[in-house]
């Protein structure tokens, strides 16, 4: 069966239906497992996108005063659908975006783990209280939401970034609006399904939800940048590139809203001599390699102590040529497809670049599958005298690059001598060594691991990074509270006023 087939059967399967492009502009869903397109989708008009925002403030003003619990059960119905369609989910995901099977299925995992917190969550939205200085006063803290949420979502975790996002940003009282990438919008529209399924049970047992309290606009950077633009849409959540996010952010200031940035990433690990050696092979290998190099957390530049670099460089290179890259629907493979041509052509200049300041290359070349335009690669790792070139850079690929180190303080600056300060790693049983990687004269990340590779998370951590990957926090801990806003209320129960700081004004 062709992929456009199985597409269309996975979306039949989970009672999926395609908007039809009867829109004068449309753009191409493809698959790069084959580079065939699967259809093509409208694109929203201005004029959608600004009905889309009305519509979520007038759900907003419903939406903001049902309970917080009562808005988790609508999450709780959310997770019911993915559980009951994970596997078709995953599938669509693995066709849209050329993950693995196991890596698909985990996306929609991670959407039913962050669902479940939500639903917890949504009995824990707590302020606190606070002494105060004054008799029979009591200060204390609110959270309110803020409005319409608009999600603005990359290629990479087609269905689980918006997950992130919509379920937190629900339970807290908020609306939603979704801009999907244009490079996996069937993912979306799936997820979206899932999403009204809830909704409509949520409806037969509790009553109407307001019209547009979930909703998407598809299309390209364009209508991202009309969410981005609207006064009514208080907050901007936007994953993607820090070039995307560098627009985003100005743009989302300039109007004093505010924004969510989770950007690209240049993650690091650094490897001491009392590192357990099988722990580092295979968590190296994985994170560089898992996704084709297509996470924000890929570990991309590796620093081995000198004592075991030749050990880890040759087991590492035996993992690098053992692994199976191929079509990641086929039992066996690791490593799927790039995206795109646009990403298969950054991943070789990126290597020249490294060739061109004294690199030294282990793969890195087109796989061919017999495809024209899908584009598959052999991960590369790449041996640099110094880190400079495209080590400084994130390559959106999997490119691995290698650096000795002698002292750790030498490999810890170098972790954190970059522009993007997402995910890092240590491996290493010393606990002094553990301990300063972890202390403020440790990694700046806003992620740091300690025997496990940088990539991937749980989501019940906070997760985000410093510096140019955004300084945003979105998921577990307390990130919900980027989705509020706080009022300080001071409430008087004497029969007095005494004035703060015990200023007088008599009257
Ligand atoms: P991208 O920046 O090309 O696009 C991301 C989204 O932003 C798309 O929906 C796109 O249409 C939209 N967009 C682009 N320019 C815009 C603008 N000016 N205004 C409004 N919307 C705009 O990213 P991509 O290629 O889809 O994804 C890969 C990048 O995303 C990598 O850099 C990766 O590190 C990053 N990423 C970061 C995280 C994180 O949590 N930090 C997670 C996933 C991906």
């Amino acid at each position: 069966m062709s992929l456009s087939n199985e597409m269309r059967s996975l979306l039949s399967t989970v009672q999926v239906e395609l908007p039809t492009a009867a829109s004068a502009q449309v753009f191409p869903a493809s698959s790069p497992v084959t580079g065939e397109q699967i259809c093509e989708l409208p694109v929203a008009t201005i004029g959608e996108v600004s009905k889309a925002i009305d519509e979520s403030v007038a759900a907003f003003m419903v939406w903001r005063s049902v309970p917080a619990p009562k808005r988790g059960e609508l999450i709780r119905l959310f997770g019911e659908e993915l559980r009951a369609n994970k596997k078709e989910l995953g599938r669509i995901i693995s066709v849209e975006v050329g993950k693995v099977i196991s890596e698909g299925q985990g996306e929609v995992q991670e959407m039913i783990d962050i669902c479940d917190f939500a639903v917890g969550l949504s009995r824990q939205l707590y302020g606190l209280t606070i002494a105060t200085e004054r008799p029979d006063h009591r200060i204390m803290e609110n959270w309110h939401p803020l409005g319409p949420v608009g999600i603005i979502t990359a290629f990479n975790f087609p269905m689980a970034v918006w997950s992130w996002n919509a379920v937190i940003a629900l339970v807290c009282g908020n609306s939603v609006i979704w801009k999907p990438s244009e490079k996996s919008s069937l993912s979306a529209i799936a997820a979206q399904a899932m999403m009204e399924r809830a909704m409509k049970r949520y409806q037969e047992a509790n009553g109407p939800l307001p019209k547009g309290l979930v909703s998407m606009v598809l299309g390209l950077r364009d209508i991202g940048e009309a969410l981005v633009e609207s006064p009514k849409v208080p907050l901007i959540s936007a994953t993607g590139s820090t070039m995307m996010g560098r627009q985003v952010g100005m743009r989302v200031a300039h109007r004093f809203g505010r924004s969510i940035l989770e950007l690209g990433g240049n993650n690091a690990a650094i490897v001491t001599p009392s590192a357990d050696l099988d722990i580092t092979v295979r968590a190296a290998a994985f994170a560089a390699m898992g996704t084709a190099g297509q996470r924000c957390t890929t570990l991309r530049r590796l620093f081995v102590h000198e004592s075991v670099y030749e050990t880890i460089v040759t087991r590492l290179k035996a993992a690098y040529s053992s692994i199976k890259v191929g079509s990641p629907l086929e039992d066996g493979t690791l490593v799927g497809p790039l995206i795109d041509r646009g990403a298969f052509h950054a991943m070789q200049h990126a290597i020249a670049e490294a060739k061109a300041i004294g690199g030294t290359v282990t793969g890195g070349e087109r796989v061919s599958t017999g495809a024209d335009n899908a584009y598959y690669a052999r991960p590369a790792l790449i041996e640099m005298p110094v880190q400079d070139g495209p080590m400084l850079h994130e390559t959106f690929a999997p490119v691995l690059y290698v650096l000795k180190y002698s002292v750790l303080d030498e490999a810890i600056a170098l972790n954190n001598s970059v522009s993007q300060g997402l995910s890092s790693a240590i491996f290493t049983l010393n606990m002094r060594e553990t301990e300063t990687f972890l202390s403020v004269r440790g990694s700046d990340c806003g992620i740091v691991n300690v025997n496990i590779g940088p990539s991937g998370a749980e989501i019940g951590g906070a997760f985000g990074g410093e510096k140019e990957t955004g300084g945003s926090r979105e998921c577990g801990s307390d990130a919900w509270r980027g989705y509020m806003r706080r009022a300080t209320n001071t409430i008087n129960y004497g029969t007095t006023l005494p004035l703060a700081q015990g200023v007088e004004f008599n009257v």
